[in-house]
């Protein structure tokens, strides 16, 4: 019995993800910035978190983010220990408009039509993976004692799946699979790390490697 759930993106990201994976937008690369920082925020809340005593799913477990490339299955793995998505946050958050980002982007871009740079100046934050990925799918498990894991995934155009996914740990996995190899190439990603995330408050590794 399968307990796939299927949801419609609402219309505001709908709009949002068709302008970003029909945009000529070149520098794709901030993608990995994006989620790299999205990962970061949420390290950030899980320390805040712990730090004022909140009780957290497994407390020992420690801040870093791990990106991880797979040329063979063109694949970009992200993923952080931070406080993860209960099933409501996750169509809160990746399925609506209600963060600030995006919220301007769409603002922008309609007084200046078709501007691919406004992806670059505004961040199109998780979205810009969509730039560069055939599909995402977010393996999540909130911090909250008595939560379970949730998989969601899209491929950016017909909406998006919930599951539920068993014997997670703490934090968020995001998997890209990529539309091509760039992406997949270790000394590529390195260097994007390199160039827009040395200021990131946690440790993050590339391929088991510190970064
Ligand atoms: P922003 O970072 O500006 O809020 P994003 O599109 O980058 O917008 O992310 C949307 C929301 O999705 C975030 O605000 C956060 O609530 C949630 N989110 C994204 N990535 C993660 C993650 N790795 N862990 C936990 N929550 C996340
Ligand atoms: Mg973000």
């Amino acid at each position: 019995m399968s307990t796939t759930e299927k949801h419609a993106f609402q219309a505001e990201i709908a709009q949002l993800l068709d302008l970003v994976i029909h945009s000529l937008y070149t520098d794709k690369e901030i993608f990995v910035r994006e989620l790299i920082s999205n990962a970061a925020d949420a390290s950030e809340k899980l320390k805040f978190l712990q730090t004022s005593g909140t009780e957290v799913f497994e407390p020992e477990l420690p801040l870093k983010i791990s990106v991880s490339t797979d040329g063979q299955a063109k694949t970009i793995t992200f993923t952080d220990t931070g406080i993860g998505m209960t099933h409501g946050e996750l169509i809160d958050n990746l399925g609506t408009i209600a963060h600030s980002g995006s919220k301007a982007f769409l603002e922008q871009l309609k007084a200046n039509k078709d501007d691919a740079n406004l992806i670059g100046q505004f961040g199109v934050g998780f979205y810009s993976a969509f730039m560069v990925a055939e599909k995402v799918t977010v393996y999540t498990r909130s911090y909250q004692p008595g939560e379970s894991g949730w998989v969601w995934s899209s491929d950016g155009r017909t909406g998006y799946e919930i599951d539920a996914a068993s014997d997670l740990s703490r934090g968020t996995k995001i998997v890209v699979q990529l539309k091509d190899t760039e992406f997949a190439q270790a000394s590529n990603i390195e260097r994007i790390i390199k160039h827009y995330s040395n200021f990131v408050p946690f440790p993050i590794e590339l391929n088991g490697n510190a970064v």
